[in-house]
C-alpha cells in the first residue's frame, strides 16, 4: 500500500501556506545541489484552465529551500499548434505567465535543441504493447531527480489527465509521442468526405494528398498528430475502436520509462482543482466538473492518480455533470472510456500500486 498525501482545501484554504506541508515529501527524493526537473504543462494558447504560474513558483521556492536547483519544463507538442516548436513554447508559456522572473527559475524545453534525448526501456510490457524503446526528452533525463505538477482534469481520449499522462506523454520526444499516438491514428470514413480538401491542407507533415477525390493516407508520414481530424468539418476522420483504453497501455509503459532514468526520484503532486471535462491541449476552456478538492501527492504515480479518481468521485458534481452522480468513474464516464486501464498496466508493470491510504497534511 502506499501513501497519498492529501491537502483538503476545505480544510486549509491558504493554498502557498499549506503547500509547505510536502517539504518532508520532497526531501525524501531531493537533496541539497540537485538539479530537479519540476514538470508541468504550461497550457495551450487559449486554455484558461492550466496550473497558475503562482502555485507553480511556490513549489520552485519550496526546493530552494532544500537547496535543490529546480527548473521548470516541458515538452513541444506532436500536434502542429502554439507549442510545436522550442521557441513557440516559450512565447505560449510566457503568454501564460510561466517566465524565470514569475517562477523563480529557467524555463525549459526538454527536447529543445541543446538536449540530446536519453532512450530507456520500459522496464517490462505487456498486454501487446509494442513500445520497446522510449526517448526520454534530454532535459528531464539529465535532471537528478524530478517534481510532477499535474492538473488533475478529463481527457477526451484517456478518461483523465493525472500523473502517469503528464510523464508517459509529457517528458518524451516527439518521436515517442508518436509511437504512442499511432494507435489513435485516424481513420477516414468515405462516406462523409465531401472531397473539400481542408486536411490535406492541414497535414503539415506532408501525409495526405487527394486522389480520385479524397485524401489518401501515407502511413510512413504519418505521425498521428490528429490535426486531420481537427480540421474536418464533417467529421470523416475516426479514431480507431478502443484506442482510449490502448493508449493507455502505452502511456503507463512509457511513463515507467522515464521513472526508470530518473532512478523512480520522482515526487508526483495533483493539483485537484479546476478539474475540467476536457484537457490543458485544447485551444480552449471546457467546463469544471466538480468543486475543487485540494492537492494529493505521493512518491507513488499509481496510487496518487487512483486516489485523485476516487476523490473526484466523492466530490460534489457541478451543472451539467449532475447527471454522473453515482457513477464510480465519472471522468471515464463522461468519456464513455474505461480510465482504470492506465492504472492496471501500471501496477502490472511495476510503476507503483492502486491500494494506498490518505494521509491529511496538515498546514504547519
Ligand atoms: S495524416 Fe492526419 S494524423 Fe497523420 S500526420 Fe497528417 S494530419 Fe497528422
Ligand atoms: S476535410 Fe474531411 S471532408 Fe474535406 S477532404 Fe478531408 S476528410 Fe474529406
Amino acid at each position: 500500500m502506499s501513501s497519498v498525501y492529501l491537502l483538503r482545501y476545505s480544510e486549509n484554504p491558504d493554498v502557498f501556506k499549506g503547500l509547505r506541508g510536502f517539504l518532508n515529501l520532497f526531501s525524501e527524493v531531493v537533496s541539497e545541489g540537485d538539479r530537479v526537473a519540476v514538470k508541468l504543462h504550461m497550457g495551450e494558447l487559449g486554455n484558461p484552465n492550466y496550473l497558475r504560474p503562482a502555485l507553480v513558483r511556490r513549489v520552485v521556492d519550496l526546493l530552494r529551500e532544500l537547496g535543490a536547483k529546480p527548473f521548470v519544463t516541458d515538452t513541444t507538442t506532436l500536434y502542429p499548434m502554439a507549442r510545436f516548436t522550442e521557441r513557440g513554447y516559450l512565447e505560449t508559456a510566457a503568454y501564460n505567465g510561466f517566465t524565470k522572473e514569475t517562477v523563480n527559475a529557467p524555463v525549459v524545453i526538454a527536447d529543445g535543441a541543446c538536449y540530446e534525448p536519453v532512450v530507456e526501456r520500459p522496464v517490462r510490457t505487456v498486454m501487446g504493447c509494442r513500445l520497446r524503446r522510449v526517448e526520454v526528452a534530454g532535459a528531464v533525463a539529465e535532471a537528478d531527480c524530478m517534481v510532477v505538477l499535474t492538473h488533475f482534469k478529463g481527457h477526451l481520449m484517456v478518461g483523465f489527465g493525472g500523473s502517469i499522462k503528464n510523464v508517459g506523454m509529457g517528458c518524451v520526444t516527439k518521436r515517442s509521442k508518436s509511437e504512442q499516438h499511432t494507435v489513435n491514428r485516424p481513420v477516414l470514413d468515405e462516406s462523409l468526405c465531401t472531397g473539400c480538401g481542408r486536411c490535406v491542407e492541414s497535414c503539415v507533415f506532408g501525409a495526405l494528398s487527394m486522389g480520385d477525390g479524397k485524401p489518401v493516407m501515407d502511413a510512413e508520414k504519418c505521425v498521428s498528430c490528429g490535426m486531420c481530424k481537427l480540421t474536418c468539418p464533417n467529421g470523416a476522420w475516426r479514431l480507431p475502436e478502443g484506442c482510449g483504453e490502448e493508449l493507455q497501455v502505452y502511456l503507463a509503459h512509457a511513463a515507467s520509462a522515464v521513472s526508470k532514468a530518473l532512478d523512480g526520484r520522482v515526487v508526483y503532486l495533483n493539483f485537484i482543482q479546476d478539474v475540467t471535462s476536457l484537457c490543458d491541449c485544447r485551444p480552449s476552456g471546457s467546463p469544471r466538473v466538480v468543486e475543487d478538492v485540494g492537492v494529493a501527492a505521493s512518491l507513488d504515480p499509481v496510487a496518487v492518480d487512483k486516489a485523485s479518481i476516487d476523490l473526484v468521485d466523492g466530490s460534489e458534481l457541478l451543472g451539467e455533470f449532475r447527471r454522473f452522480k453515482g457513477c464510480r468513474d465519472v471522468l471515464g464516464s463522461i468519456h464513455g472510456v474505461d480510465d482504470t486501464v492506465q492504472l492496471r498496466v501500471a501496477e502490472k508493470i511495476g510503476l507503483g500500486v492502486m491500494e494506498y491510504e490518505v494521509v491529511d497534511v496538515s498546514v504547519p
